[in-house]
């Protein structure tokens, strides 16, 4: 009997190891089909003195409720329909909000639903204090180095110039889409993104316009960051996290502090945090992290490999592995991050209220009702009370088993034959959250090439982009206006 029962386990062992076995051996990448193409005909020295020219006009986004810097936008808009006669000449242009921008590339075939193509046309400031830290003067717009430097070579000047590049080009060529195109540039993501995307959304919604995919900033192309991988990476992000950020007031007896009660507001509102920080979001794996680690298992070592291909039996062992560490832990989870803490005045006095701002990034798959309730439950004090100060809900998540996800991909597979393409998630914040409703997919990637100390230069110091890598971009939008326009 005994060994009869043995025998079976041993089956069972035998047939599981086998299919962990089939599964990792059978997950092996795709074969690549890269026809690179002839590339367009554009002068790269001029494209770059024009993104140059862009990136000295100091469009600055300060906060929601500073004034719009009128004239710096007014310069920009000038500029750009005398560095792009053709595009000013032949598309229509609306102007939204005063300073956001839509210019309509209308297409010979009205029954295909139109392609928007997105980019800001705001940064972010200097940080005070850091200036002088700038190889180039942030608004010098210099091409030093084989690179152009400045506020908004990456973030977010690069696309928007990149796009009217390619346009100016293919209306030059004498191309005429089969679908529509619009380009949408905004002038307020930095800071949400209300009157420029909103606005300009509203307005084609008003219009019935039907959309098949938005493109907008988002990932990259990096390389070195999946255990394995040697071939560079382009991220496709098929959604963004959600952003929540809340306030956590304490209140309590206020007076003396000679005769303290056993818990001040101080002490009330630190134990929160620390109950915050011990109790975070579970760890889940969701699409779209679960379509990246499927697309990149077979290019990681067996071990991983094995891990990731066999999922049905092993998913709790890669979340737990996931979730420890720094970059996959905010691919996995809710993230918690307090940042602010504040209460109290003077040495001897207990302060009535004490109060703290926590941040959280939300997964796909989790809510802001969700999370303020797991915030309730873990904190579990009548005394706190807990305020939405900002909050927008995660993304959906995009399909990449359609057309304009195969179309993005095949040119880059075109553009920049040495990468791998693979959807990701997007952990920060694009104008493309307001375009859900509006488009059947949000795509958020431009083909940037970054090093390992690239990330930084983002809303940081010494943004710049180099001149080849800058012309790659413009490529990669020609090429793309002729897949999708059909
Ligand atoms: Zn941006």
């Amino acid at each position: 009997m005994f060994k009869k029962i043995g025998y079976l386990i041993l089956v069972a062992i035998v047939a599981l190891l086998g299919t962990v076995a089939f599964k990792t051996f059978t997950n092996n990448p795709e074969e690549k089909e890269n026809i690179a193409v002839p590339k367009a005909d554009i002068d790269k020295t001029a494209a770059a003195e024009r993104l140059s020219e862009a990136v000295t006009y100091k469009t600055i986004s300060w906060s929601i409720d500073a004034p719009v810097e009128a004239a710096e936008f007014e310069k920009l808009h000038a500029m750009i329909d005398r560095a792009y006669p053709t595009v000013a000449a032949k598309l229509e242009k609306t102007v939204i909000s005063d300073y956001s921008l839509l210019y309509k590339w209308e297409g010979s075939d009205p029954s295909l639903p139109a392609a928007i193509l997105m980019g800001h046309t705001d940064v972010v400031p200097i940080e005070e204090g850091t200036e002088q830290n700038w190889e180039q003067p942030p608004f010098s717009g210099k091409i030093v180095d084989g690179a152009i430097w400045g506020r908004g070579t990456l973030d977010d000047k690069v696309s928007v110039f990149a796009t009217l590049e390619a346009a100016e080009y293919q209306l030059k060529q004498g191309y005429q889409p089969k679908r529509t195109f619009y380009f949408a540039f905004g002038h307020d993501e930095e800071i949400g993104g209300p009157n420029g995307a909103a606005k300009i959304v509203e307005h084609l919604t008003a219009q019935n316009v039907k959309v098949a995919f938005t493109l907008d900033e988002g990932m990259v192309v990096v390389k070195d960051i999946m255990p394995g991988v040697t071939e560079p990476i382009a991220f496709i992000a098929l959604a963004e996290k959600g952003y929540l950020t809340l306030q956590l007031t304490a209140k309590a007896e206020g007076g003396h502090s000679s005769m303290p009660p056993q818990q001040t507001a101080v002490g009330k509102i630190s134990r929160a945090i620390a109950r915050l920080e011990e109790n975070r979001l579970p760890p889940a794996l969701r699409r779209p992290v679960t379509d990246m680690f499927d697309t990149l298992a077979p290019y990681m070592p067996t071990s991983l490999k094995a891990v990731i291909s066999n999922r049905w039996l092993l998913e709790p062992v890669l979340v737990d592995q996931l979730g420890k560490g720094g970059a996959t832990n905010a691919m996995v989870r809710t993230t918690t991050a307090a940042t602010i803490i504040d209460g109290g005045t003077k040495d001897n006095v207990l302060p009535s209220t004490a109060n703290a701002t926590v941040n959280f990034r939300i997964l796909p798959g989790t809510t802001i009702q969700g999370v303020i309730d797991h915030v309730t439950e873990v904190v579990n004090d009548q005394d706190i009370s807990i305020e939405v100060k900002q909050g927008n809900e995660p993304s959906k998540v995009s399909a990449h088993d359609h057309e304009s996800y195969h179309n993005i991909k095949k040119t880059i597979g075109e553009v920049l034959p040495d990468v791998i393409v693979s959807p990701g998630l997007m952990l920060a914040g694009s104008d493309s959250k307001h375009y859900e409703e509006l488009a059947e997919n949000n795509y958020r990637f431009i083909p940037m090439r970054f090093g390992p100390d690239d990330l930084g230069r983002i809303h940081g110091t010494n943004e710049r982009i180099m001149v080849d890598n800058y012309q790659e971009i413009i490529q990669f939008y020609v090429r793309l206006m002729e897949n999708v326009g059909g």
